[in-house]
């Protein structure tokens, strides 16, 4: 699968005459959801410079176009009649991280063909697959913060002693800052590759494969192990001294705005061309010979998410599927507006998040969680359209990963399996991390008016739309009181202008 290419398995260190290697293009991967064009673009690439890869290694393999497996109904369909062609006896295949093809592959009946079926691991997460119930529980509420610890200690990741290096787990009180004007001009130019891309575009076109999303000249994610290894060693050296003061900040006013102080490895991470230790390591490596330039929360902050976050929602996902997948906690029930695929709306902050996730496929976290996650969950939009459009537009995004952040930590339509309370902000918030506001359409002061900021009204709307269940979570009752000494009127009016958005959300 193209989120397989892990080189260092242990499948490809010896070489076998006897053994077939396949990797396929599917139409069933490209047509589950509308896929943005760099996404697939940068998974076909990849997966041919994989495939080239073990071939100069000496390895046997077969590398299919979409238009090789265009007559197969499927994946299993596929499988099947390439077992019977090359004579198969014994089939093997690395776990797949999505329910959906863990299925697919579990069904196919091989016992029928006499055929040994064995399913491995991809000897890539953290925590091996049989390990992840010592962590995770069906239907219970996990935090990220216990299981972090734990991982950390098991592995001995930062820790003198029995203590986290620093004596503390978590320095976000450190991190977090917002971009000031004089920080604008010190902001790295990103490194971007290269990648051809004609010949894949003009396959996509004669298989009448739909895609949405900008593509340049050159795909610039890195798609080789090669690029993938550049990228780091960029991040390592531009990125990480100031990678937890700035990773929630956001500014239009830079060429560089989309990609600021992040490593943007996610995609060569989640296609395993890398691996989650390797690029941990190589990061406190780093940490540890530039002490005076990178400190340690900019250190912990970015241990954290590959370690903590990357990890915690695979085993959020696994634990709950497949029934995670219907969650609706908050029964939200509206369309996503049409800005979602041009970014034309007057929100100056969903206009740079939405055109800058078309254009490059990408935003970061927070772009993802406290502006477009945000708007969806204030004005209510159904979940599985949230799921379809952030699994169709970044070039990260697969279903284990993407659900738990997009349905759990953003949409809370699991009810707080992940999150102790809906991650909801009115403009306020945005203003505090960003310049959006100071170019907006709208002003962020005000609740009510027509030049009223959407998110400040929405927000109270959503407050009071849900207080029956969300005034009982202690996290939130500050929230409640300030809600209950609003002046009357400006209540009321509040609400109100709230609920003409909610009306009226495909003009704003
Ligand atoms: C609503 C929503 C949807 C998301 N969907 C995806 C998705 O489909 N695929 C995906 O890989 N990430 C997803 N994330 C997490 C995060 O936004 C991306 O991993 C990150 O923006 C990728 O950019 P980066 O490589 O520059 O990350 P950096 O900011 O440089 O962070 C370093 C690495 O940490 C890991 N990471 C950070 N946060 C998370 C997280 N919450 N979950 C898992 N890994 C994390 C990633 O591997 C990332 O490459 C989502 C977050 C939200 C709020
Ligand atoms: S004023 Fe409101 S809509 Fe405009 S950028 Fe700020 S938060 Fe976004």
């Amino acid at each position: 699968m193209g989120d397989q290419l892990n080189a260092s398995h242990s499948w490809y260190q010896h070489k076998e005459d006897t053994v077939l290697y396949v990797l396929a293009e599917l139409h069933q991967e490209v047509n589950y959801v509308k896929h943005h064009v760099q996404k697939i673009a940068a998974f076909f690439l990849s997966m041919q410079a994989f495939a080239k890869a073990l071939q100069l290694a000496g390895h046997h393999v077969l590398h299919l176009r979409l238009e090789d497996t265009a007559l197969y109904a499927d994946l299993p369909d596929l499988l099947m009649q390439l077992c019977d062609r090359f004579n198969i006896e014994r089939f093997e295949h690395q776990r797949p991280d999505e329910y959906r093809l863990l299925t697919q592959l579990q069904g196919i009946n091989f016992q029928s063909q006499s055929i040994d079926y064995v399913c491995v691991d991809t000897e890539h997460f953290i925590v091996p697959f049989d390990d992840m119930n010592t962590y995770f529980k069906q239907g219970k509420a996990t935090r990220l913060e216990g299981f972090y610890r734990k991982i950390r200690q098991k592995h001995n990741i930062m820790i003198q002693g029995s203590e986290p290096l620093g004596g503390q787990w978590n320095f976000d009180a450190d991190n977090r800052n917002k971009l000031k004007k004089s920080d604008l001009a010190c902001i790295p130019e990103p490194l971007i590759f290269d990648n051809e891309i004609s010949d894949l575009l003009l396959r996509l076109k004669n298989h009448k494969i739909e895609h949405f999303g900008e593509m340049g000249s050159t795909l610039i994610w890195p798609v080789t192990r090669k690029q993938a290894l550049a990228l780091l060693d960029y991040f390592c050296e531009n990125g990480l001294p100031l990678f937890g003061k700035f990773q929630d900040a956001m500014t239009g006013n830079s060429d560089y705005a989309w990609s600021l102080y992040h490593s943007r490895l996610s995609f060569a991470i989640n296609a395993k061309i890398i691996s989650p230790m390797q690029v941990v390591n190589r990061a406190i490596s780093e940490f540890e010979s530039r002490p005076n330039e990178i400190s340690l929360a900019q250190i912990e902050g970015f241990v954290r998410q590959i370690i903590g976050w990357r990890e915690f929602v695979r085993g959020m996902y696994w634990a709950n599927m497949p029934g995670y997948a219907e969650l609706n906690s908050l029964d939200a029930k509206r369309n996503l507006p049409s800005y979602f695929w041009s970014g034309e709306t007057k929100m100056n902050c969903m206009q740079k998040a939405l055109s800058q996730s078309l254009k490059y496929a990408y935003a970061h976290h927070i772009q993802r969680l406290m502006v477009i996650g945000n708007f969806c969950l204030l004005t209510g939009i159904d979940p599985d359209q949230v799921d379809q459009w952030y699994l169709g537009v970044y070039i990260d995004a697969i279903e284990w990963v993407e659900m738990p952040n997009t349905r759990g930590m953003s949409q809370f339509a699991d009810g707080g399996l992940i999150a102790s309370k809906p991650y909801t902000a009115s403009g306020a918030y945005i203003n505090r991390m960003s310049d959006y506001c100071s170019d907006c359409h709208y002003s962020v002061k005000e609740k009510v008016g027509e030049s009223a900021c959407p998110f400040n009204s929405l927000y109270w709307h959503f407050m009071d739309r849900h207080k029956e269940r969300l005034s009982k979570n202690p996290r939130i009752g500050m929230v409640y009181r300030n809600l209950n000494k609003m002046e009357k009127q400006l209540r009321v009016d509040t609400i109100e202008r709230g609920q003409w958005i909610l009306e009226n959300l495909h003009s704003l």
